[in-house]
């Protein structure tokens, strides 16, 4: 536990109809005593504490001017039964910053300090009321953009994910102490245990568990999606059939949408933020003019790239220039694949008369997806959307079942572990000495406890509650 009681402001900025104060430490109840006013004038007792886990009616006052700051609804939350396991107070007073900053300011008078971002969940770790891997789930509750999203976090704050990996704790332990006996009682007659067929099936299930991690990823981080292609070939319209929505600005002239939208598509649970690339500026520069520049920065930023291609206008020299100057010198993608994998042409305007045929675009890129659609008349739209999920997804299935494994930090840990673990068999079919071998066990069975958080050290700890907001 510690010394010192934090108070935050738990509910974001600006104007709302409720907003909560939050504090919690050992001094949270008496602050509550010295600012609370019981709706009816009388102050809360000294001698005993406050019905817990109810709303208490009544008022904050300034305690050195007796002046009401706001009609507040009060809750006392003792330790250990509250978010951070101590004593807990949470004050809705109305939704303004002029009454949330009033009451945070005399909490902090009263002698609490203003917390740090997260520092709520870190004393909640901290205090063991939750892993690790749960922490930051409560995080990825408040960020998540999909229903599959939320689920897969909601399903990680109720410790799935904890609970598969002290399984997997449990089960190399158990291959540990097999080679602790043998290392214990080296003169014993016994022949060496062979471990390997208990590794083996280890390794698979955090094989599989890192593969998982991969569509999760997607889920929880959401697929940057580039729209390119030259004015005019329908990027906007795409954009809006996409999200269903008219969002973007929607003009026969070319060249104008200046500004770059950022829109998000919900597609089978995964987000995908969809980036039109802004439109052209006059410029005698052929390059410059195709948009080439800006396209090649909105392409190597993405993980998934839409080139849209007019296929009612007949695909000009320019227009295959462009192209291989893109390929040419495209950036690497965030993830370091490179942009032929990362596209999919859509060859749009199908309810125009065609000019451009999809294997015309297959000589032109070969081996990338094309699928024919129209913007205006929205058919081809659903099939391009399979497609983006299908692109995103690199043939896995998923989908429907939710991943146990969203983080990319958790997705790193159960990589290390399965090395660790690889080491640990190969030197146990090759017969090296049980300590030895049970090196790479540990260090595997330190890898899985990063995950949970047994074996983190305080600066992983302080990069992840950053994340946080205030109050939380
Ligand atoms: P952008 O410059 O690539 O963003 O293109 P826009 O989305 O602004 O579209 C340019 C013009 O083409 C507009 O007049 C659209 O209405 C039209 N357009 C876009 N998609 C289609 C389509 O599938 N069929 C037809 N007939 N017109 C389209």
């Amino acid at each position: 536990m510690y010394e010192d009681t934090i108070a935050a402001i738990a509910t974001p900025p600006g104007i709302g109809g409720i907003g909560t104060i939050r504090l919690s430490g050992a001094e949270a109840l008496p602050i509550l005593r010295a600012l609370f006013v019981r709706g009816s004038g009388r102050m809360l007792a000294g001698d005993r504490p406050p019905p817990a886990h109810r709303l208490l009616y009544g008022y904050v006052r300034d305690p050195a001017t007796g002046a009401r700051v706001d009609e507040v609804l009060a809750a006392y939350m003792p330790a250990p039964h509250s978010y951070t396991r101590e004593d807990v107070v949470e004050i809705d007073s109305h939704g303004g910053p002029a009454p949330l900053q009033q009451i945070l300011g005399l909490a902090l008078r009263q002698g609490a300090r203003l917390a740090h971002p997260g520092e709520f969940t870190l004393r909640a770790f901290l205090n063991g009321r939750l892993d690790l891997a749960q922490a930051e789930a409560v995080l990825d509750v408040i960020n998540a953009r999909t229903q599959a999203g939320l689920r897969a976090a909601v399903d990680q704050l109720g410790g799935r994910l904890s609970g598969r990996v002290r399984e997997l704790r449990a089960r190399l332990l158990r291959v540990l102490a097999h080679l602790e006996a043998e290392i214990d009682f080296p003169e014993d007659d016994v022949p060496p245990s062979d471990v390997t067929p208990l590794l083996h099936p280890l390794l698979d299930e955090i094989r599989a568990l890192a593969r998982d991690a991969e569509s999760g990823m997607l889920i929880r981080q959401g697929v940057r999606t580039a729209l390119i292609g030259r004015p005019n070939a329908g990027k906007s319209s795409l954009l809006n059939a996409l999200l269903r929505a008219d969002r973007a600005i929607v003009t026969p002239i070319p060249g104008t949408t200046r500004d770059t939208l950022e829109e998000t598509a919900n597609l089978a649970g995964i987000p995908f933020v969809l980036v039109d690339t802004a439109g052209l500026t006059e410029t005698a520069d052929l390059v410059e003019q195709l948009g080439i520049e800006r396209s090649k920065a909105a392409a190597g930023r993405a993980d998934l790239v839409l080139l849209v291609i007019d296929g009612a206008r007949p695909i000009e020299a320019a227009d295959e220039a462009a192209l291989r100057a893109l390929f040419a010198e495209a950036g690497a993608a965030p993830d370091g694949g490179d942009l032929q994998e990362r596209l999919l042409v859509v060859l749009n305007k199908q309810d125009l008369p065609a000019q451009v045929a999809p294997a015309d675009v297959a000589r032109l890129l070969p081996g990338v997806p094309v699928v024919a659609a129209s913007a205006q008349t929205v058919d081809g739209v659903a099939a391009l959307e399979a497609a983006m999920v299908a692109r995103v997804r690199g043939g896995q299935s998923g989908g429907n079942e939710t991943p146990l494994v969203t983080n990319v930090r958790h997705r790193d840990a159960l990589l290390a572990a399965a090395d660790h673990l690889a080491a640990a068999a190969a030197a146990a079919t090759a017969g090296t000495p049980a300590a030895f071998v049970a090196v790479d066990i540990h260090a595997a069975l330190n890898a899985l406890g990063a995950i949970t958080g047994e074996t983190v050290g305080e600066d992983l700890l302080d990069v992840i509650f950053r994340e946080f907001c205030i109050g939380k």
